[in-house]
């Protein structure tokens, strides 16, 4: 997700009988319109049991969530998917969206948008674009995508969101099958003249976790990416700022995960269902509550999936008498549940995790494998 700084800080906090502690209001929502997507990324971030049209959000229910989140103090609507273009209520979203003061930023593939499309987007006051790339060459972009044609429309694209007047992020999802081709990335986004780039390491659950052997990057190739956004940074100031944080089957210490569980960030399924983050629903025995049922503010405040690991009395040993508790909340939830078979243990990114060698481990045998296929993700399941 985007740092966007157009609004003020989140107002004052509020308080929860769930919680003993204050509860801050929340920033930002993922509103994940759809679970539909011509593309069929191996690595998707989407539970591998998609939701269906049938069973979508209505136009005037997604406009009653923002309504309800804004009174809540967010401040920033992410539309994204699956492919939030596919639905055609799109520039209604944003036009409510931005009658509401909030940030709207557009998280798409790109390869439905066309001039036509983007200037309703802007009429209805689009602030941001995020645009995903599979890679910088074509061939093994499209080959990853599982879409002809994709990638050569994107870039066509990207030059119609800047001369629409828009502000453009380039996502890069990068592993094994892509990462050598870094400098040409790091080029692709200085030439589409986007402001911000995403070199963004695969976070293997769902989906990607599926096709681990087939997408874990060598620690050689890690190195030397590193190294390059390093120089990049260096060489680009001032022209493109390049956001990255080494995988966590490599790294010593977890990542902030969602900044902390259920502090700022709430996802909304095309269903619905309003989870702590947006892979949230791979861990198994967590309830989620739908706005079809109950407020955002409610929801915010009492749902049991969010107050079952908010703040730090969930922790169990070592976070809990760790003195970095409280800058990375324990790490991804998600992640512990994936390996741990817990969503209660500590993240395996951790090196003080009983589990972290085993983590380690299976990085360099599932990169050593040289595995080259993977399952596409696809409505179904599976
Ligand atoms: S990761 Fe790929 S398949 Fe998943 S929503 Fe994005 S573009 Fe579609
Ligand atoms: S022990 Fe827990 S709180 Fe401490 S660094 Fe590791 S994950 Fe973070």
């Amino acid at each position: 997700m985007n740092e966007i700084t157009k609004h003020a800080p989140a107002p004052a906090p509020t308080s929860s009988a769930a919680c003993s502690v204050p509860l801050a209001a929340p920033i930002a929502v993922l509103a994940e319109l759809t679970h539909r997507c011509p593309l069929q990324c191996p690595y998707c971030s989407n539970p591998l049991m998609l939701e269906k049209a049938n069973v979508e959000l209505k136009t005037e229910d997604w406009q009653r969530v923002f309504t309800e989140a804004a009174a809540l103090g967010v401040l920033q609507v992410h539309f994204s998917g699956g492919e939030p273009t596919l639905r055609t209520d799109l520039a209604a979203l944003v036009k409510h969206a931005n009658g509401l003061g909030l940030y709207t930023n557009l998280i798409t593939s790109g390869v439905l948008l066309d001039a036509k499309k983007l200037a309703a987007l802007v009429d209805a006051g689009l602030d941001h674009v995020q645009l995903s790339f599979q890679d910088s060459e074509a061939e093994n972009a499209n080959r990853i995508g599982h879409y002809k044609g994709g990638h050569e429309k994107k870039v066509a694209v990207a030059a119609l969101i800047r001369a629409a007047g828009l502000p453009l992020t380039m996502n890069a999802v990068v592993h094994r099958q892509n990462l050598d081709h870094l400098a040409e990335i790091i080029a692709l986004a200085d030439k589409i003249d986007a402001s911000r780039l995403e070199v963004a390491h695969v976070q293997y659950y769902g989906w990607a976790l599926k096709n681990r052997a087939a997408l874990m990057p060598t620690r050689a190739q890690l190195d030397r990416a590193t190294a390059m956004v390093d120089a990049a940074r260096i060489r680009l100031k001032g022209r493109l700022v390049i956001d990255y944080v080494v995988p966590d089957y490599y790294a010593k210490r977890p990542k902030k995960c969602m900044d902390g569980w259920g502090r700022h960030f709430f996802n909304v399924s095309p269903a619905g269902k309003v989870l702590p983050c947006h892979a949230a629903e791979s861990i198994d025995g967590l309830k989620f509550d739908s706005v079809r049922e109950r407020s955002v503010e409610w929801i915010w405040a009492n749902s049991e999936a969010f107050n079952r690991f908010r703040g730090t009395d969930w922790m169990p040993e070592p976070c809990r008498s760790c003195d970095r508790r409280e800058l990375d909340f324990g790490g991804c939830r998600c992640q512990a549940f994936a390996l741990t078979g817990s969503a209660g243990n500590t993240d395996p990114a951790c090196e003080l995790s009983s589990n972290h060698q085993a983590m380690f481990e299976a990085a360099l045998a599932d990169a050593a494998s040289g595995e080259p296929n993977y399952v596409y993700r696809r409505i179904g399941g599976a």
